[in-house]
């Protein structure tokens, strides 16, 4: 399949299936800690990057090779922008018409504020926008937005959604150190909050490769702050271990690029997911993926993830040369 994978395991929603609907990095935004590559380049066009009834035939596909108790959620989550697919409305309402399965949708929530996306969006069951920052001037400087979906529109968007849409609202928050870990930047994210009123407020780090090489995941004290000052409705949410549905895959070969694709792995958490090939067979695999460039060895705080999306990831002098001060 191509554009449905899984079930995979995840904190908050349990055995999810995902669905892409748009093509690698098709996204406004460029942020620092995406775990993708670059986006090159930024798009805020929306359209129907892939037919939807070729993805609506997958998910069909998907739903009838499982049985019930082994999916928790159906979740729309791009290796890009989600709400750029021109039908992400009537994806949604096909989905819920085939399956009692609840639906979220994970955005960047930067197209909230066009009046037809909140629509489209309202059928889901949950909608896990991001927002990682206070002030315009560091939201550039950590999602590096298209010019057109500016700070004022993505927490205009977020608030107006809030008012409209019945479902649950968990609001996402990146912490990056020396970013938006000080006190001062996360007072500004906890007022934007309290405009938005979400139902819940989702701490999370960099657990993936970042794609620049200088981001860095928040220490302990930059959680515990996180923590007091953005308030009772936020917590911690940190990466959930759980199987990987491999049954697809008819090689290790196979089963490793279809993890790595959209999930880049350390090498000891590959060899732990992928329990059912030797360690030999793994070491192999991935010997063989690198050589073919079909996968690639990303080194980010000292720790080798290894990843088979086709995207640019700088090295450290590429990397500092795009930094914005
Ligand atoms: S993290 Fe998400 S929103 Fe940010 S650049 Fe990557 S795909 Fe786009």
């Amino acid at each position: 399949m191509k554009f449905v994978f899984g079930p995979v395991p995840s904190r908050r929603l349990g055995q999810s299936l995902g669905i892409d609907p748009v093509p690698l990095k098709t996204c406004n935004w460029n942020c620092v800690y995406c775990q993708l590559g670059r986006t090159i380049p930024l798009t805020n066009e929306r359209r129907e990057y892939i037919p939807r009834e070729e993805i609506i035939a997958e998910v069909n596909q998907a739903l009838a090779s499982h049985t019930p108790g082994e999916i928790d959620w159906v979740t729309f989550v791009g290796s890009g922008e989600t709400t750029l697919h021109a039908s992400i409305g009537w994806l949604i309402r096909q989905v819920k018409s085939l399956t009692h399965l609840p639906v979220a949708v994970i955005t960047n929530g930067s197209l909230l504020y066009l009046p037809e996306i909140r629509r489209e969006l309202s059928p889901a069951d949950a909608v896990l926008p991001s927002l990682d920052a206070g002030n315009a001037r560091l939201y550039r400087k950590l999602n590096r937005p298209h010019p057109e979906v500016s700070f004022k529109r993505l927490v205009g968007g977020l608030a107006a959604f809030r008012k409209e849409y019945q479902g649950k609202l968990w609001v996402e928050v990146m912490l990056v150190r020396g970013l938006n870990d000080s006190g001062p930047a996360l007072i500004e994210i906890a007022a934007a909050l309290k405009e938005i009123q979400p139902d819940e407020v989702h701490i999370l780090q960099p657990d993936r490769p970042p794609v620049e090489t200088w981001v860095q995941p928040p220490d302990e004290e930059g959680l515990i702050r996180a923590m007091s000052i953005l308030g009772n409705i936020a917590r911690v949410v940190h990466p959930a271990e759980g199987s990987f549905d491999l049954s697809g895959s008819e090689s290790v070969v196979d089963a490793i690029v279809s993890i790595i694709t959209r999930h880049p792995m350390r090498e000891d958490e590959l060899q732990r997911t992928l329990d059912k090939w030797t360690s030999g067979q793994t070491d192999a695999a991935l010997k063989q993926l690198a050589s073919s460039g079909r996968a690639q060895v990303v080194e980010r705080y000292g720790v080798r993830f290894w990843s088979a999306t086709p995207a640019h990831f700088p090295n450290k002098v590429q990397s500092q040369r795009t930094k914005i001060d």
